[in-house]
């Protein structure tokens, strides 16, 4: 189905659509690097195409104490995520297009079932500059390649128990909110590993943070590493694992498509990278989730990487200057609604204390606003035709909203038996009504 030639494709696709944007929000030359994610929507028909929906930068999660209840504050900016946040105003912003023009190049409304269909040959795509933080970031340096006798047979050995016993680790902390490059020289060799600053969520195994293979665990969730204030996100590798369940659309979507929306293909940048931690991290360890509901499965995306690398990229930019820090901002760009905004700490960049909680502080991908979108949607369609399910109420809360995506919430259900120590966010920071992103708004 692939080209040996689409990884590249993909990712010069991005890298010069992220050259082509403005300055602001871009990381400091020599100072700062950021991640790059996009979706990328494929078609098959009219002819054959691919272009980006959504792209956007970003390295930071917010602490608990830093959480909104009201659904104005992004909590998690790690790039891949906000672009399939994108990806989620885009399909608003198509059904609006079907609803309004009866012209969407994407979806089409299916009368039967009063909900939206997407068309067919149209396939979505992650692409993502680096490796996702967690579990997917856990490998062996120069695992690919061959290695001495020796070692081979220890890095074989899952238990750990057959390592170099002198091991000298040498650890080098490139940056917490990212993977850790270790360097561990032993009498006969130096293994070279891969870690991850997201920690082990409590009730799961935990790291030992022995030598070398020693130090993590695998296949386990993980938190968003972060200084200080604890973060409650799951890592990149947990969220695009739930994806791969529940599809990438989320609950209030799913209210209103014949289907949850899987990602085709996951792309990579030149980065370190291993292609069996990716797939423990998002396919294998999924196994064992069963009983899941109709049109619901264990996707399997394809996995590649390209030999393209990102110019703001952690490894290439600590060649030059090994003090860098990450980017604090985050670009949000989209192509359908066109879209440019930047932000930090979840909100505008550059908004003052006295407008914080002033409507034109939020990014348009937050909850709140994707909630008003999706009540929006909810209102033309009852317009439309009669029997909608889903009516648009100001006292039904965005969580009551969600919780009417029933199969939705059984696939969730059914992941979570199997990770069950997934951390949820308390219900109360999404028990905001439209009535009361009103009052934000007056
Ligand atoms: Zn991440």
């Amino acid at each position: 189905m692939f080209s040996p030639e689409f990884p590249d494709e993909v990712a010069k696709l991005c890298y010069d659509n992220f050259t082509k944007l403005p300055s602001k929000g871009k990381p400091q030359k020599n100072k700062e690097w950021t991640l790059l994610a996009a979706i990328l929507m494929s078609t098959e028909y009219p002819k054959q195409s691919l272009k980006i929906v959504s792209l956007t930068t970003g390295t930071k999660c917010l602490g608990y104490s830093q959480l909104s209840d009201k659904g104005d504050i992004i909590f998690d900016s790690h790039a891949e995520i906000l672009a399939r946040r994108g990806l989620i105003k885009f399909l608003m912003y198509q059904m609006h297009e079907v609803l309004h023009k009866n012209d969407s190049e994407v979806l089409c409304y299916n009368e039967k079932e009063k909900k939206f269909n997407l068309k067919c040959g149209i396939s979505f795509h992650l692409f993502v500059s680096h490796i996702p933080c967690g579990d997917a970031a856990i490998f062996l340096k120069n695992s690919e390649t061959t290695m001495p006798p020796c070692l081979e047979e220890q890095i074989q050995s899952d238990s750990g128990e057959s390592l170099p016993k002198k091991i000298k680790l040498d650890v080098t902390e490139v940056n917490d909110l990212n993977s850790i490059e270790v360097n561990s020289s032993s009498s006969c060799a130096s293994i070279d590993i891969y870690r991850t600053g997201a920690k082990c969520v409590q009730g799961e195994l935990q790291d030992p943070k022995g030598p070398g293979q020693n130090f993590h665990v695998t296949g386990v969730l993980r938190t968003k590493p972060g200084r200080g204030d604890p973060t409650w996100s799951m890592s990149c590798s947990d969220k695009i694992a739930l994806w791969n369940i529940c599809g990438i659309q989320g609950a209030l979507l799913s209210c209103l498509l014949t289907k949850p929306i899987y990602l085709s293909s996951l792309i990579f940048g030149k980065c370190p990278f291993d292609t069996k931690a990716v797939q423990r991290a998002v396919i294998e360890r999924l196994s064992d989730v069963t009983s899941l509901p109709s049109g619901y499965y264990l996707n399997k995306p394809t996995i590649h990487q390209s030999s393209l690398v990102f110019d703001y990229s952690k490894e290439i930019l600590m060649k030059e200057n090994s003090s860098i820090v990450p980017c604090p901002a985050s670009i949000i760009w989209l192509n359908n609604p066109k879209l440019l905004e930047v932000s930090v700490n979840g909100k505008k960049q550059g908004v003052t204390k006295k407008n914080f909680n002033k409507p034109f502080s939020r990014i348009s991908i937050c909850k709140s606003i994707l909630f008003e979108d999706f009540l929006e949607i909810c209102t033309l369609l009852s317009e439309k035709s009669t029997g909608i399910l889903i009516d648009a109420k100001d006292n039904l809360a965005y969580l009551e909203y969600k919780q009417m995506a029933k199969s939705y919430q059984d696939a969730k259900l059914a992941f979570w038996k199997v990770f069950d120590k997934w951390k949820r966010k308390p219900s109360h920071l999404q028990k905001f009504t439209l009535s009361c992103t009103k009052k934000v708004i007056n």
